[in-house]
């Protein structure tokens, strides 16, 4: 008479009816603890999960509107304990985190409602300045929260099987933008994070061509950004995936690169046009010699596999100097704008904002060059005119 449900990606809720007190409800989490431990054996492999539970009593610990809350805190407190164990709700391990249940219900309203909206942000060329795409990033206008950063709202939604619409409703409204865009004379690739869950739907390449027909948008002109992690696994479905959506045009962007795994081997076949590095090496990249090397190097892998980098995260000029002078490609970060509503863009477009940035980039590595004799080489400077 027990009720099981999966309420997202591997998270599970077993209600057990009938008078079970907290010494029973422990012996049922061992129990369940102790099943999934078994190890399986699966073709040639044998493989072993295991599972932390988190117990709490109705009406006892909350009302129909807390006790998932409660056992959801309980099933922290056993992550924490070193997990592959169970803990029993207890007013004490409040406070710990977010209210991630209510979070899910506002995200279903903000769906609802029409909460989101996309905002964003440049990706311009090292060399000059000038503006060669724009990467879509969402945020939350929420009713009670104010603005909730996707860092926050996408795991929850992650977890709850909601990020399949978001991811959606991105995509169709990214669309439209370049559209928008386009009628007003102006061709401004747009990129779309994919959420690894998004990408193994069996409709995406579906959707995404419905997308562009909907819109009667130039598929060249979207791009979408998958993190390396998903486009690193070699599954024959997801090169599947990569090859269809290369061959209707769009272009895919591989983010954050070098947090993951990558196996070189793999990256050689990879459909991909575009590789960025991830903002934590453009960070120590000044001042730890090391960073500035794996720049230097992914830059340089890149630029052989016919792959064009783009550098995340630069938030100050001598940043933009260095990467100007390793070759790198296009630059994305707080120093050229941060993420800005379109009619931000439009305002670039139309203004010189841009041009006077680069100016001062222009400036800079004179500048830099006179100090301390370090600049472009050659081949650089020429490029740069
Ligand atoms: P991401 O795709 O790597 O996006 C870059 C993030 O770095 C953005 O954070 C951006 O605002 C931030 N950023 C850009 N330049 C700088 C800089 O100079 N300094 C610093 N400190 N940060 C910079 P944001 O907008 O908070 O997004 C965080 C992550 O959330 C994104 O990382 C992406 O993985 C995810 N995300 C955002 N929008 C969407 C979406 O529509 N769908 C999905 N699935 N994920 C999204
Ligand atoms: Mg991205
Ligand atoms: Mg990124």
């Amino acid at each position: 008479g027990d009720a099981v449900a999966r309420i997202g990606g591997d998270e599970f809720v077993m209600m057990s009816g009938g008078a079970i007190d907290q010494e029973g409800a422990g012996r049922l989490a061992q129990r369940l603890v102790d099943a999934a431990s078994q190890p399986m054996q699966i073709g040639t492999h044998e493989i072993q999960v295991s599972a932390s539970v988190g117990v709490a009593l109705f009406p006892d610990d909350g009302d129909e509107n807390r006790v998932l809350v409660c056992a959801d805190t309980a099933m922290y407190a056993a992550k924490h304990a070193g997990r592959n164990t169970w803990r029993v709700y207890a007013t004490e391990m409040d406070g710990g985190g977010p209210d991630i249940l209510g979070m899910q219900r506002a995200i279903r309203r903000a769906l609802d409602n029409d909460e989101f909206v996309l905002h964003y942000q440049p990706k311009v060329a090292a060399l000059d300045g000038s503006l060669r795409g724009v990467e879509a990033l969402i945020r939350w206008q929420d009713p009670e929260r104010g603005v909730v950063s996707p860092g926050e709202f996408i795991p929850v939604a992650e977890r709850f099987g909601l990020i399949n619409a978001i991811g959606f409703w991105t995509l169709r409204e990214a669309c439209g933008q370049i559209r928008s865009w386009q009628h007003a004379g102006w061709r401004i690739p747009v990129a779309v994070n994919l959420s690894p869950q998004q990408f193994r739907q069996p409709d995406l390449v579906e959707r995404v061509r419905a997308c562009i027909d909907e819109f009667d948008i130039d598929p060249g002109l979207l791009a979408l950004e998958i993190t390396e992690s998903v486009v690193m696994e070699s599954s024959s479905s997801v090169r599947r995936v990569l090859e269809e959506l290369k061959a209707m045009g769009v272009t895919l962007s591989i983010d954050d690169f070098g947090t993951g795994y990558s196996c070189l081997a793999y990256l050689c076949r990879l459909p991909a046009r575009q590789l960025k590095i991830d903002r934590t090496f453009v960070i120590d990249m000044d001042h730890v010699a090391e960073a500035r090397h794996v720049v230097e190097a992914v830059i340089r892998l890149a630029h052989s596999l016919r792959m064009e980098v783009v550098a995340e995260g630069v938030e100050r000029p001598e940043q933009v100097v260095t990467l100007r002078s390793l070759g790198c490609d296009l630059i994305q970060g707080y120093y050229f704008s941060r993420p800005v509503p379109a009619a931000g863009i439009e305002a670039l477009m139309q203004g010189d904002q841009l041009t006077e940035q680069s100016a001062r980039v222009h400036a800079l590595a004179e500048r830099l060059r006179a100090d301390s004799g370090y600049g472009c080489p050659p081949a650089l400077e020429l490029a740069a005119g």
